[in-house]
């Protein structure tokens, strides 16, 4: 299941600190549970860290920095320059050895995003799927650099169509598969209202997630208009650090919208392949994010 966890920021400086003299003490199963060092990669907001070669130009590098454009294009919000650390072990021990002893309260994960009062940083292992959980938390340090409390259920929506690679038009074969199955045993409706009304990760499923996509999908993909919905969203957020809920918004600009939303499934249903449905089904539960308790809403 996925869960967002609550970590006092000083908590977490703490942990950090005594992760660093430990690794001072250069014991070998303590240098292996420490951050990766060796290597920092400044490429524009980004600062990947790591104990292994990184090339500059390394395709999966360009495409998280320009995802940053893309996602400041499409959702029409400004870049920050604050950086986002990506904390990349060059293995999935390496990377569970750190997480058990700096952050023993998370249960396996692929890959985290932790936000400080401070920092904004991304922990992830080099691995078959570190193409999705890059591009997934990078998503959610770019958002959260400019936009502060981020409902949850729009921060997960947007990571989870950002994470998926280029040329894929955000398409998610998994919640696709799952949305529709559900669907047709009517154990499924839509409802954004229910979802804005969610708090926190942890009262999310994965069909939320799922729903939480469909909904950004349908409104990125649909004309001008369903576009003006989220990115109008992204303003108030920007300016009040609150916006109106959304589904009062649709209901008025898209009648009958949750059917809408339905047509828009089943047109998804014709464009997602057996393979795609396949790839990330057994990867979802494991590939979130915390978030530290870094402003007075306890977001
Ligand atoms: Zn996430």
């Amino acid at each position: 299941m996925f869960i967002r966890f609550y970590i006092a920021p000083i908590g977490f400086r703490l942990l950090l600190a005594i992760g660093c003299a430990l690794v001072g003490g250069c014991a070998m199963q303590e240098e292996r549970s420490s951050l990766p060092v060796k290597q920092q990669l400044v490429v524009d907001q980004l600062v990947v860290h790591s104990d292994f070669h990184l090339p500059r130009n390394h395709r999966l590098i360009n495409e998280l920095t320009s995802r940053r454009n893309e996602i400041a294009r499409i959702l029409d919000i400004p870049t920050s320059d604050e950086s986002i650390h990506v904390f990349l072990f060059d293995d999935e021990t390496h990377f569970q050895a750190f997480m058990e002893r700096a952050h023993p309260e998370f249960p396996g994960r692929r890959a985290f995003f932790v936000k400080s009062d401070n920092s904004l940083n991304v922990y992830a292992y080099w691995g078959p799927r570190v193409g999705d959980d890059l591009r997934h938390e990078v998503t959610h340090g770019y958002l959260h650099s400019v936009i502060p409390n981020l409902p949850i259920w729009l921060d997960e929506g947007l990571a989870e169509y950002f994470e998926i690679k280029r040329g894929k038009q955000g398409l998610n074969g998994p919640h696709i598969y799952s949305l529709s199955n559900r669907m047709r045993r009517l154990d499924w409706r839509p409802d954004l209202a229910r979802l804005e009304a969610l708090q926190e990760a942890t009262e999310m499923n994965q069909m939320d997630y799922a729903e939480s996509w469909l909904w950004v999908h349908f409104l990125l993909s649909g004309d001008e208009q369903t576009r003006k919905i989220v990115q109008n969203q992204m303003k108030q957020l920007i300016r009040l650090g609150v916006a109106e809920p959304m589904a009062e918004s649709l209901a008025e600009s898209i009648p009958d919208c949750e059917s809408k939303l339905i047509s828009h499934l089943r047109r998804l249903e014709g464009k997602s392949t057996l393979s795609d449905a396949q790839r990330p089904v057994n990867a979802i539960p494991v590939s979130d994010e915390a978030f530290s308790a870094a402003t007075t809403q306890g977001k």
